[in-house]
């Protein structure tokens, strides 16, 4: 598929989820979402990023991680660091409208097993258009894409029960293989699996040494993930990969 075809097909399938309401979060509790937030940006990314869902800034803009909220900032540091940018990978959520806590709906919640089910078909559409190299879950919640689409690429399924941490813990990369399902196929994807930024921010100064090191994992995971990539497009296309894991100011 092209480009403009992929456009064509993912701008088709933005307008069938205009104003969707598969699943409760269309509507939390009388108080509608401001925007379906759609994937973007680059059609023919190598990298594919997948987070949990939008939050507050993201639902007010109408964009996953949104550069100006602090998860958002983030992963353009992380990009930067990888000699990347937003404009040269995809970045999409698990589910596209904000999930807020019963209790207080201000406060961002978890996606719940059927709000994730109702909306990733999308996901798997968005996938199977766009074609990278490698996805790069984000957090617990894009972990489960791994439990749904398919398990450790050495079979140890009771370490993707054991969650996120230790998946990240691991010294060696936790590369994993997502069974993606299309209509047409199902489609084998390398991923990787790293910590959501937001858990990053929430890591208090005080514990400085944990703060570091759950920072330096992560990073590890982007650039495995990055290099991965770069790896096909040498062997298959014999592109010289760039420099990943640059100091950045
Ligand atoms: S989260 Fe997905 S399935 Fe649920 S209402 Fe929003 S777009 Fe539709």
């Amino acid at each position: 598929m092209n480009s403009d075809q992929k456009i064509e097909r993912l701008t088709a399938l933005r307008d069938a989820y205009d104003g969707c309401s598969r699943c409760g979060l269309c509507d939390p509790r009388g108080r509608s979402r401001a925007n379906v937030v759609f994937g973007g940006t680059n059609v023919d990314a190598d990298v594919m990023i997948i987070g949990e869902g939008p939050g507050a800034q993201e639902d007010e803009n109408g964009v996953p991680f949104w550069a100006e909220a602090r998860s958002g900032e983030m992963v353009d540091k992380f990009l930067a660091s990888m000699n990347s940018s937003r404009e040269e990978v995809w970045i999409d959520n698990m589910v596209m409208c904000r999930a807020t806590s019963m209790e207080d709906p201000d406060k961002d919640r978890p996606p719940s097993k059927t709000e994730l089910a109702a909306c990733r078909d999308r996901l798997s559409e968005v996938i199977h258009i766009v074609d990278p190299k490698v996805i790069l879950l984000l957090g617990r919640t894009a972990l489960k894409l791994a439990k749904k689409w398919g398990d450790y690429e050495d079979k140890e399924v009771v370490a993707v029960r054991e969650g996120i941490t230790s998946i990240v813990r691991e010294p060696d990369p936790r590369r994993l293989a997502l069974e993606v399902p299309g209509s047409m196929s199902t489609v084998r994807y390398t991923a990787f699996a790293t910590f959501h930024p937001a858990y990053l921010l929430r890591l208090k100064e005080a514990d400085l040494n944990r703060k570091n090191s759950d920072l330096e994992m992560a990073w590890r995971v982007w650039r495995h993930a990055f290099r991965m990539a770069d790896s096909f497009n040498y062997i298959y296309e014999g592109t010289v990969p760039p420099q990943r894991g640059v100091d950045v100011e």
